[in-house]
């Protein structure tokens, strides 16, 4: 594996006559990354990865500063999945003139849900994104499911600027008990750790009850009841449509649980650690 750090080794280290595959990550890896990895390695002759903790999407108050960096342990773990070139550029590499030109998603898909917890993240997540295809300029693109409005974001970004780059989603790599794989799963204590599996425990009980046609708002008064009582302080957890996140439409008929592609969405602080899970559904 190369490791490059600016844009122009980087574009030196590519050959364009291959399908390049591409991995943007902030590393701090772990087997989800890797799954990203190893899809791209199947789908692509050369794959890319990066690692880049991409301040504009962190707000002012969240954990930029303490985000862990793990670049040794990352490298080798890269290098170990088969992934041939390491992009980790440094912010002056990537921000030698502060970013004045910004990438803004419409506010129906953007304003909702995280970026309605998390006010200009997927500006920032946007702005990288797009800045980071024009560097390594891959032909596909693998995002994780785990950050499914994210990955949603992006792919219409794509299609909105005709971004010549196919998007590839990967399903959620979990833990044993069910615990979503995140970076962030490494802030938690002992005790937290061990009650982080209920964002997903209430997640799967959302979708069986949503399943056994009760009406949402008391699905998801439950969920919220059942987190709050364990200490946790939820954003949101809700049930959408999977395909553009909007909310049900149709009034429900208790025991009839609409026909659709559903997916139950949560975000939950837990000590000063903020989770978030989604789980895809469907109902026939
Ligand atoms: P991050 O380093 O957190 O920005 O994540 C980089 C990429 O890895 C994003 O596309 C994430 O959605 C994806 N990812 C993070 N956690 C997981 C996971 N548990 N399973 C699959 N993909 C993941």
């Amino acid at each position: 594996m190369k490791t490059v750090r600016t844009i122009s080794e980087l574009r030196q280290s590519i050959d364009y006559n291959k399908r390049v595959g591409f991995v943007p990550t902030m590393g701090n890896l772990h087997a989800g990354h890797l799954d990203l990895i190893s899809t791209a390695k199947a789908q692509s002759q050369l794959v890319v990865a990066s690692i880049f903790v991409n301040r504009l999407q962190f707000g002012p108050h969240e954990d930029f500063d303490s985000y862990p960096r793990t670049f040794f342990e990352d490298t080798r773990k890269l290098e170990a999945s088969g992934c041939d070139v390491l992009f980790a550029p440094g912010e002056e590499d990537l921000y030698p003139v502060p970013q004045g030109f910004e990438v803004s998603p419409p506010d129906n898909l953007a304003g909702i849900l995280e970026g309605e917890f998390r006010p200009g993240f997927f500006k920032g997540v946007c702005t990288i994104v797009l800045k980071l295809f024009n560097c390594v300029q891959p032909n596909v693109a693998f995002f994780g499911r785990k950050d499914y409005q994210q990955a949603m974001i992006v792919d219409h970004m794509v299609n909105q600027f005709a971004l010549p780059v196919d998007i590839v989603k990967v399903p959620t790599r979990r833990e044993v008990d069910g615990l979503a794989m995140s970076s962030r799963n490494g802030y938690l204590n002992d005790a937290e750790r061990a009650d982080a599996v209920q964002l997903y425990l209430v997640l799967c009980q959302m979708r069986e009850s949503f399943k056994a046609g009760h009406n949402i708002s008391t699905v998801e008064e439950e969920a919220k009841h059942h987190l709050q009582s364990r200490g946790w302080k939820p954003d949101y957890l809700t049930i959408r449509s999977a395909l553009d996140l909007s909310p049900l439409s149709v009034i429900q008929k208790e025991g009839n649980p609409p026909p659709g592609c559903w997916i139950a969405l949560g975000a939950a602080r837990i000590g000063k650690t903020r989770l978030i899970d989604n789980l895809e559904f469907n109902v026939n």
